[in-house]
This record gives C-alpha cells, structure tokens and sequence, in this order.
C-alpha cells in the first residue's frame, strides 16, 4: 500500500563528525541502518524522501534524495532549511552532544603532557525543528531516545520536552545492529513494544504510527 503517497518525509541518520583537528574527530558507533530503513519503507510506502545522513558505509538507496554531511553544524543547517517543507520529520541521526568551539587548523602536536579539551554543545535540532513546526497542514515529528535506565519515563519526558508527536525508545543494543528492541511512545499516552525485530520491520512500524497521528 502506498499510504505515504503525495507526502514528503525527512529524515536525518548516522553519527556526525567533529573534528578536533584535521585529522581527528569525535563520533559515535552509529552505522545509519535506521535511518536507511526508515527511508526505505518510507519510499516504498509511496513518500518522497530526504535523507540527511552523517558519515556511514551503507549504499546510497535509490529514489531517495540523499544529503551528505559531516558535523552537527552541517546536518541543523540542512534540516533546518527543508524541514517546514515536510508533512514527517524523522530525527534516527544520533548527534554528537558537544564540539570543539573551534577546529584546530593544524595537526594537533603530542608533547608527552596531558591534552586538556575544552568542549561546547551542540545544537539539538529536532528541539529547533519542534519551535519551527508547522501546523496548516500539520506535520508530525518523531525522535529517538537511547537510553540506558528508566527507558520509558526517560523517552516520554524527551518527546514533550522536545516536542515531538512520537518517540522510539531503545536501548543501546540497538546501536550498529540490525535487530532492536523498541517501545513507541505517542502525544497521546499509546504505547507499543516490540522485542526482537529487524530495523526494517521497526520501521514500518514507525511510520505506520506516524502517519495515524499525521492524520489525527
Ligand atoms: O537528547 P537526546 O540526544 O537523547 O535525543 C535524541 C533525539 O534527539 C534523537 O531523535 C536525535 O536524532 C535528536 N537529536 C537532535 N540533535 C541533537 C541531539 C539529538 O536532533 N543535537
């Protein structure tokens, strides 16, 4: 079924980089198979699909505008510039929470003494796209939360703090695998978990509850 037809779908994956130097960078174990499924089923269900992704290994996936970038600064830019346009936002990217304030232009130098780094946050852009979203015709907004204890209360307080329609809480298991474990957390207090099932099956059934709010 092409549920999703005539509706356009963002969705932002895989770790970013942030680099220290011109060498080194910050970055997490995040390969972007979530967000290669979520973009997938989505373009499967008949949605015209934009994927903004960090650095991954996975295969460009045909008939999805696939948007390249590197650090935190570059994915919010990008989002920040097409998501008004979208009936879906999908935030599967796993940021990293802090930069360098500046990229050193030079190879940092060893000198046998510690290396002290000073880090800054990074924007939260799902966050920013929940101050932008828009509401004629609505659009619904979907986030992540990985967490390591009190995973629901935890994701629930994430959705209305960033305001978001539905959260996908997951333990870090899921992170680089092809198989998660996953309670949906909705706007309106629903509830589903699943356990055991592969990213693709996880996201069809993401968008399946996406789209139910989205016509709600
Ligand atoms: O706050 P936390 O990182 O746990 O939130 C996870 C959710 O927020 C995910 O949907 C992630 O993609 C999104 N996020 C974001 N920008 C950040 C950090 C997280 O969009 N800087």
């Amino acid at each position: 079924m092409r549920s999703w037809a005539g509706r356009r779908v963002l969705i932002t994956s895989g770790p970013t980089r942030e680099y220290l130097d011109p060498v080194r960078f910050m970055t997490n174990a995040s390969s972007g198979r979530m967000g290669w499924a979520l973009a997938r089923q989505a373009r499967d269900l008949g949605a015209s699909v934009t994927l903004v992704t960090g650095p991954c290994a996975l295969k460009p996936l045909r008939g999805v505008r696939t948007v390249n970038v590197v650090s935190a600064l570059q994915m919010r830019r990008h989002v920040l510039a097409r998501c008004r346009r979208a009936d879906a936002v999908i935030a599967a990217a796993a940021v990293s929470d802090w930069r360098a304030p500046r990229i050193s232009r030079h190879k940092l130098k060893r000198s046998g003494a510690a290396l002290r780094l000073t880090l800054i946050p990074n924007p939260d852009i799902i966050k920013e796209v929940g101050r932008r979203r828009r509401t004629h015709p609505p659009q619904v907004l979907v986030g992540f939360a990985l967490e390591t204890r009190r995973l629901a209360a935890a994701a629930r307080e994430k959705m209305l703090r960033k305001g978001l329609d539905l959260i996908v809480a997951n333990g870090p298991a899921s992170l680089g695998s092809g198989r998660m474990s996953l309670t949906l957390l909705d706007r309106d207090g629903r509830r589903l978990e699943k356990a055991d099932v592969t990213k693709q099956q996880a996201a069809r059934l993401i968008l399946r509850r996406a789209l139910a709010l989205l016509k709600s």
